[in-house]
């Protein structure tokens, strides 16, 4: 009796199965093989899910490479090291004592560096949306919406840094930006200024800065770097800190 109406269930399943229309799927979630598509990377709803995650790290890693500049040129390397030490340690040392002067600079001067340095990447992919078919644009999306976001806001690093030392004429939305800790806000960057400068390196959103120093990751690895190298960090910044103008009295 139950075989019968399992055959019964099943026959039926199977004209209905047979004479219905597809039903309308957007996402494609049913339009391949349960088994293996359904549930896992490429589930529509879990592809979405992931181009989050990706906007979400670009910014991050964007964060942290600001944290990793910042932090290796405050620590180490002198200004009167050859090449780097005019160049790119200077404006580090110039900073902390005087923290405003990157007020003073126009936007070339502040965002050249970075602009510069993510420019090809950026050409290189126009060029690849522009030439590739839709399959490969499709398979590259994440990663390239990854780079892209990385590339934003390493390129806005100084700019935003600059902002975070701007008290008057910021434009409202920035400060709301700011408020919302979208960008790095003003009061979250003055933690950094706080002689010895060891901490809070992050100056594109600040989102790293409370975790990094819940695990002590910055003296962390200058106790590994000074125990393997024997160099002392912020010597050279302190010994900038130190200095007192000579007054001469003839
Ligand atoms: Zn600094
Ligand atoms: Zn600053």
């Amino acid at each position: 009796m139950s075989n019968n109406m399992e055959e019964e269930f099943s026959n039926e399943d199977i004209l209905v199965d047979k004479n219905s229309m597809p039903e309308d799927d957007p996402n494609g979630n049913t339009l391949h093989d349960a088994h293996d598509i359904r549930w896992g990377p490429q589930h529509a709803g879990a592809k979405l899910l992931a181009s989050q995650y990706t906007k979400v790290s670009g910014i991050l890693t964007a964060d942290f490479a600001s944290g990793i500049v910042h932090w290796g040129a405050d620590t180490w390397g002198a200004v009167d090291m050859p090449i780097i030490g005019r160049n790119f340690l200077r404006p580090f040392r110039e900073h902390h004592i005087d923290p405003t002067s990157i007020t003073r600079h126009d936007f070339i001067e502040t965002n050249g560096d970075n602009f510069a340095v993510t420019i090809p990447y950026l050409l290189y992919m126009a060029y690849k949306f522009t030439y590739s078919n839709d399959i490969d644009i499709r398979r590259l999306y994440n990663i390239e919406v990854y780079m892209f976001l990385l590339a934003i806001f390493v390129s806005m690093t100084n700019q935003f840094h600059k902002w975070s030392h701007t008290y008057f004429g910021l434009p409202f939305y920035i400060s709301v930006l700011q408020r919302y800790h979208i960008i790095l806000p003003r009061k979250h960057h003055r933690i950094h200024h706080v002689v010895p400068h060891d901490t809070y390196f992050c100056i594109t959103t600040g989102w790293l800065n409370r975790p990094l120093e819940a695990i002590q990751f910055w003296s962390r690895l200058e106790l590994l770097i000074e125990k393997y190298s024997g160099a002392k960090p912020r010597s050279d910044d302190f010994a900038w800190a130190q200095k007192t103008e000579k007054v001469h009295f003839e």
